[in-house]
């Protein structure tokens, strides 16, 4: 790839994806697994109920609320947060930890509240914000991927509007127009941040 003479450089790094709902974060953090295999993903824990096409162990950990406690209550979390006011989702340290310590670099893509939570305990994470082309695309790509009810549609677009409010905090904002392009600036975001 055109990044390939550099890759061998890029330096361990905790890098954390946040950005609204439907943004994309998801399509965008694939091309980066796909196209780039050194940047390890971590696959978080959640409360929230498997979807068809969805793997357990490789999309999500799905755990019950008690298992979800105990984790907590174990300090296994590097952050967790409850999501659009409905289920839990989580950080696992230990795999972050041993990737980081192997030398990768590891993608994290998390909501607003985890990002803000791993900029505490981790200040030197990259934290990039993907931002949608237009509030309009926003609601178009939601409605158009019709895997939420009306009503759950409604309470993402309501915690939409609050997190693109709050892109200020980030380090870097990549607009997700084009997936690829969205992509080859993650990456580039984390190569320039060699020295
Ligand atoms: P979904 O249910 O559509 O898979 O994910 C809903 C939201 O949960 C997304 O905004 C996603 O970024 C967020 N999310 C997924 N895993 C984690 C995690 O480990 N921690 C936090 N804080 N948010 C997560």
């Amino acid at each position: 790839s055109w990044l390939s003479n550099k890759e061998g450089a890029m330096k361990p790094r905790l890098v954390v994806l946040a950005g609204p709902t439907a943004v994309g974060k998801g399509t965008v953090a694939q091309y980066v697994r796909d196209h780039f295999p050194e940047v390890r993903h971590s696959v978080s824990t959640t409360t929230r109920t498997i979807r068809p096409g969805e793997v357990d162990g490789v999309h999500y950990e799905f755990v019950t609320e008690a298992q979800f406690d105990q984790m907590i209550e174990a300090g296994e979390f590097l952050e967790w947060a409850q999501v659009h006011n409905a289920y839990r989702y989580g950080t696992p340290k230990s795999a972050v930890e041993r990737e980081l310590a192997a030398g990768h670099s590891v993608l994290l893509e998390i909501d607003l509240q985890g990002a803000r939570n791993v900029r505490e305990q981790m200040p030197n994470a990259l934290t990039i914000f993907l931002a949608p082309p237009s509030w309009h695309e926003l609601v178009n790509r939601l409605v158009g991927r019709g895997t939420e009810s009306a009503s759950e549609q409604e309470r993402r677009l309501a915690t939409a509007r609050i997190e693109l409010a709050s892109q200020d905090e980030f380090d870097h904002v990549v607009v997700n127009t084009d997936v690829a392009e969205a992509a080859r600036e993650v990456v580039a975001l984390m190569l320039d941040d060699i020295e």
